[in-house]
């Protein structure tokens, strides 16, 4: 057999060990097992004769799936039973949105701290539904360190305090959280179990899963049950938290399968040693890129401070746009993926989420002071 198909099948053949650099911002990396094990299970899942994604969302078999991943969420960010897991839809942008129609009360404030386009966008919808105000920001600093200069005194009053925990965009991380007089709320979208964290410091935790737990599509949600009390009644049934809380996120139709990308994205996480290991593991990664950057006598300069240097994000500038380019040019043709900096930033970005591979960051390090000598 000659021709199209004959040319299709076999390329696909050859093709199907090549695994890419993966240094996507978002949907990023997925580990390689998960991919394996959800390939191996695609089209008969244990023993159903029928794909994760063609069983009922109210079925024994799906359930088991839903619950599993809840399970293990909770397990591995100790998690309290004074909150809930959910799993929505519309992404972290929705949750923009959703915080304060659910939590913005009349008569009460929003107060937000920005450090990124991210959280710039978070607060925008807030001002549709009430009262908000910037308690810190370091847009004038072109958002290369999380603010401190802020005092949590004079916020005793208000509804929340919004965070986000990692600026995907602009490559800097809150090291430390604010110990919050008011309900602290933090877009964890592209640091999610990323390391240990407390937490009972919040009182919701928002993201979105394709940086950091698997494929788009679903949202997860981690809600403090005597904050969810505190919500406003008067919102569309798919807009409040308390359909999802009193259905076990299952009132509709869930994102099924990427749900159970989900649990076995948290399996993985898990063999691995749980969120211990993997926060080693990303410290680890991150020092290969950093070191390349900071021993490349200012060839490489990191965008941001170094206090505020995210382990998920590594964002640096070339000498000038010729070069920045070449990087990119070779570093593809050695299957570096998605190296180029957001348009808003410029330069260059490496994501380096849970599931990148520490060779990866070891191989682009390597790579990046191999260019540097040669340019
Ligand atoms: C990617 C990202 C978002 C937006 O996520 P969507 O799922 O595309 O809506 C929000 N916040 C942060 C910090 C992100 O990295």
């Amino acid at each position: 057999m000659v021709g199209y198909e004959y040319y299709f099948t076999n390329k696909i053949k050859e093709d199907t060990t090549l695994r890419a650099y993966n240094f996507n911002a978002g949907p990023a990396a997925v580990p390689l097992p998960v991919l394996e094990q959800a390939q191996k299970e695609l089209v008969n899942f244990k023993n159903t004769g029928m794909s994760v994604m063609e069983l009922s969302h109210r079925s024994k078999e799906y359930e088991e799936v839903h619950n599993r991943a809840i399970t293990l969420l909770r397990e591995l960010m100790n998690i309290p039973d004074t909150y809930e897991v959910l799993f929505l839809q519309g992404g972290g942008s929705l949750q923009f949105s959703m915080i304060p129609m659910n939590f913005l009360q009349e008569g009460k404030t929003a107060h937000y701290i920005l450090s990124g386009a991210w959280s710039e966008k978070a607060l925008k919808e807030a001002k549709d539904f009430g009262e908000t105000r910037v308690l810190a920001s370091s847009k004038d600093a072109n958002y290369t360190h999380i603010p401190t200069d802020y005092s949590l005194e004079d916020i005793k009053d208000g509804a929340y305090l919004h965070i986000t925990t990692n600026n995907t965009i602009y490559g800097t991380q809150w090291n430390e959280y604010p110990t919050s007089p008011i309900p602290l709320i933090a877009d964890m979208s592209s640091d999610i179990l990323f390391k240990e964290i407390d937490v009972e410091k919040f009182s919701l935790i928002y993201a979105g899963a394709q940086k950091n737990l698997g494929p788009s599509g679903v949202t997860v949600v981690i809600i403090k049950k005597d904050f969810l009390e505190t919500a406003r009644t008067n919102v569309p049934t798919m807009l409040s938290y308390s359909t999802y809380a009193e259905n076990n996120s299952l009132y509709n139709t869930p994102p099924t399968f990427a749900i159970y990308m989900l649990s076995l994205v948290l399996e993985w996480v898990k063999e691995q040693g749980g969120v211990k290991s993997i926060q080693k593991n990303n410290e680890e990664k991150a020092k290969y890129i950093y070191d390349a950057i900071d021993n490349s006598e200012g060839f490489y300069k990191a965008h941001a401070t170094e206090d505020s240097r995210s382990l998920m994000n590594i964002t640096f500038t070339l000498p000038n746009e010729e070069l920045t380019k070449k990087f990119l040019q070779e570093a593809k043709e050695r299957q570096f993926i998605g190296l180029a900096g957001h348009r808003s930033v410029g330069g260059c970005r490496a994501s380096t989420y849970n599931a990148v591979p520490k060779e990866a960051c070891e191989a682009l390090a390597n790579f990046m002071t191999e260019f540097k000598n040669q340019n």
